[in-house]
C-alpha cells in the first residue's frame, strides 16, 4: 500500500492456526487478507475478528480450485499491486486409510492436493505479485512429523507409536522441499522462504487434543512473516528454533 503497510495473505485462515496468524498480523499492522473456501465461515471469521476490532479482509480461496486461486491472485493485483506476505497454511491430515500396507492411495493424493500441490498452485499464482515487493515473505506451515530425520531416528522419533502413514506426513515432507526450492528460486530477489512446525495445537485437526493454544502454534509463523532483510531462508522453523529436516 501507499503508506508502507504490508499486504498478507492468509490461506485456511478461518479457524485454528491460520486464524490466529490472520489476526497476529493484523494486530501487527498487517492489511490481512483472510483465505477461506467456504463463504460462511469465511465472513463469520472475519465477523468475529471485526468483533474483537482487528480489521481483516476475506477472500474466497480453495487451493485445490484453480479458478479461486486466479481469482484471488486478480483481486490482490487489482486492490493492491503486490503482495508482501504469503502464509500458505491451509492443510488437512487424512483418514486411516492412508495407513501404511491398507493401501489408499486416493486419500494419499487427496491430502497431497491440498498440503503440496495446493501450495505450489497458491504460490506460483502469487509469486508476481510478491516478486513486486519490495522483500517478499513466504511462510509454508509444515509439521515436524514430516522431518525425515525424526521418521529415520533408530527410536522411531517422537512418534514411534503412530503407525506409518503415506499421506500427512510424506506431504510436510515434501512441503520442505517445495520450500527449498522455492528459496532457491527467489534468493537473488530477497524473498526469503521457511516452513514453520506450530507444534501440537488444540484445533479441528487433531479433535482440539493439541496442548498448545492457536496463538502459540500461530507465533512462529509470524515471526517468519515479519522477518528483517538478513534474516533466514530455507529454513525449518518452531518456537526453540531450527527443526531437522
Ligand atoms: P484446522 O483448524 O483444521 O484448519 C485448517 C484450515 O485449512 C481450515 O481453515 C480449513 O478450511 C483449511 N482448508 C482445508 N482444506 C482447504 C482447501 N482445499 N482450501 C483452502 N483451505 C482449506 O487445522 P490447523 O491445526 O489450524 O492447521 C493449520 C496448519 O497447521 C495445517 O497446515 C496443519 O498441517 C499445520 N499443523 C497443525 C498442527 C496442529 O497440531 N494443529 C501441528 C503441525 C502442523 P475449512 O474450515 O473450510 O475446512
Amino acid at each position: 500500500m501507499a503508506d508502507g503497510t504490508k499486504v498478507a495473505l492468509v490461506t485456511g485462515a478461518n479457524k485454528g492456526i491460520g486464524y490466529a496468524i490472520a489476526r497476529g498480523l493484523a494486530a501487527r499492522g498487517v492489511e490481512v487478507l483472510l483465505g477461506a473456501r467456504d463463504a460462511a465461515r469465511r465472513s463469520a471469521a472475519v465477523d468475529r475478528l471485526a468483533a474483537e476490532g482487528v480489521a481483516v479482509h476475506g477472500v474466497g480461496l480453495d487451493v485445490t480450485d484453480p479458478s479461486t486461486i486466479a481469482e484471488v491472485a486478480a483481486f490482490v493485483g487489482d486492490r493492491h499491486g503486490r503482495l508482501d506476505i504469503l502464509v500458505n497454511n491451509a492443510g488437512i491430515t487424512g483418514d486411516e486409510t492412508q495407513t501404511a500396507g491398507a493401501g489408499g492411495l486416493a486419500e494419499v493424493r487427496r491430502v497431497f492436493d491440498v498440503n503440496v500441490f495446493g501450495v505450489m498452485a497458491v504460490t506460483e499464482a502469487m509469486l508476481p505479485l510478491l516478486l513486486r515487493s519490495a522483500g517478499a515473505r513466504i511462510v509454508n506451515v509444515s509439521s515436524s512429523v514430516g522431518s525425515l530425520s525424526d521418521m529415520t531416528a533408530p527410536d522411531g522419533g517422537y512418534l514411534a507409536e503412530m503407525p506409518a502413514m503415506l499421506g500427512y506426513p510424506v506431504s510436510k515432507t515434501a512441503l520442505g522441499a517445495v520450500t527449498a526450492q522455492y528459496a532457491k528460486h527467489v534468493r537473488k530477489d530477497g524473498i526469503l522462504v521457511n516452513a514453520v512446525c506450530p507444534g501440537y495445537t488444540a484445533t479441528d485437526l487433531n479433535g482440539f487434543a493439541g496442548d498448545r493454544t492457536p496463538e502459540q502454534g500461530a507465533a512462529i509463523a509470524i515471526e517468519m512473516a515479519l522477518l528483517p532483510e538478513d534474516g533466514p531462508t530455507a529454513g525449518f522453523f518452531d518456537d526453540a528454533g531450527r527443526v531437522a529436516w
